[in-house]
């Protein structure tokens, strides 16, 4: 890519100015001996004085992944006056393991944690939405360094979200089809592919808002992780690993969210992956106008271990 350009999402009306920087890295985001070792007070590791709401059980009494109330929720179920509520997903016993470093069955069963909780919070009288996301470093809001997730259910549906539904909603009547389905069709052989198997699609999609941004897109269309099969997830499951074990490689803090379907839409589910080098500046926060300076394109053969990654404007 020689000139700047400004893109348009999909099928929303979201603008990236993707501005390469010829040889500029992003920074690294993540900084050595930022992560503190094993503290003994960690109320995330399994001796950890906590409010268990699950347990996926291992084979010697233990667990695999956990889920905690969050101790200093910012909504609860109990408070009308900010009525939701919060949940933590403790991604494994181990205090020292990110989920990159997790086998892919480990990643798939917390995909089967976050799909059971889902469906039980998505239940709960007077909640509205429920969003399952990961921030991952300092940068990206990550308070505690034991890898962890969080679930929020809310009583609203947020702004984004209802944005994003009503443009699902137009497109389907305009085209007579589902918008991820059609990128699936028209993306298969772009420059934009990081990862694929048989289920799973992973793509640095056209207007990019991170650098190294990628979309998980299921090639069926599921609206929810618990219409996944099994194989679904584990490809699922493979991707997210190969895709975040690359970007820690880069030393990038990020953020991931699944974009799923509400009640009856039956829309096409996507988990959205968010590396954070930058701090969103005026421009951004002003207009959401983003920019980018990592072209898709070059975050995609730095997926397909092409490219070193950093390294642009070639
Ligand atoms: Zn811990
Ligand atoms: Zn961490
Ligand atoms: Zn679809």
């Amino acid at each position: 890519m020689k000139k700047n350009e400004i893109r348009k999402h999909y099928f929303q009306d979201k603008y990236v100015i993707i501005s390469p920087k010829r040889g500029k890295r992003p920074h690294r985001t993540k900084v050595a001996g930022d992560e503190e070792k094993a503290g003994k007070e960690c109320f995330m590791c399994p001796k950890g004085k906590v409010k268990v709401i699950y347990d996926l059980p291992d084979l010697s009494g233990g667990w695999l992944v956990r889920v905690i109330k969050n101790i200093y929720p910012a909504l609860s179920l109990d408070n009308k006056y900010a009525y939701g509520k919060q949940e933590i997903v403790i991604e494994s016993p181990d205090h020292e393991k990110e989920i990159h470093e997790l086998s892919i069955e480990h990643i798939r069963k917390i995909l089967d944690v976050y799909s059971e909780r889902y469906e039980s919070l998505v239940r709960l009288e007077g909640i509205r939405y429920v969003i399952v996301f990961k921030n991952e470093g300092g940068k990206a809001g990550e308070s505690i360094n034991h890898a962890h997730s969080q679930i929020i259910a809310l009583p609203m549906i947020p702004p984004l979200i209802r944005e994003e539904i009503l443009a699902i909603d137009d497109y389907q009547m305009e085209h007579k089809s589902c918008p991820h389905c059609d990128i699936l069709k028209n993306e298969k052989k772009s420059p934009r592919v990081a990862w694929e198997d048989k289920h799973i699609f992973a793509l640095c999609p056209y207007a990019s808002e991170y650098p190294y941004g990628v979309w998980f897109i299921p090639k069926r269309h599921v609206s929810s992780l618990g219409d996944m099969t099994g194989d679904e997830k584990l490809s699922l499951a493979k991707a997210m690993k190969h895709i975040i074990g690359r970007v820690e490689d880069l030393g990038l803090n990020y953020n991931y969210f699944f974009h799923n379907s509400i009640d009856d839409c039956n829309h096409h589910m996507i988990l959205e992956f968010a590396p954070r080098p930058n701090v969103w500046a005026g421009l951004e926060l002003g207009t959401g106008i983003i920019i980018n300076t990592i072209p898709p394109e070059d975050a995609a053969k730095f997926y397909r271990g092409e490219s070193k990654g950093g390294v642009t404007g070639r």
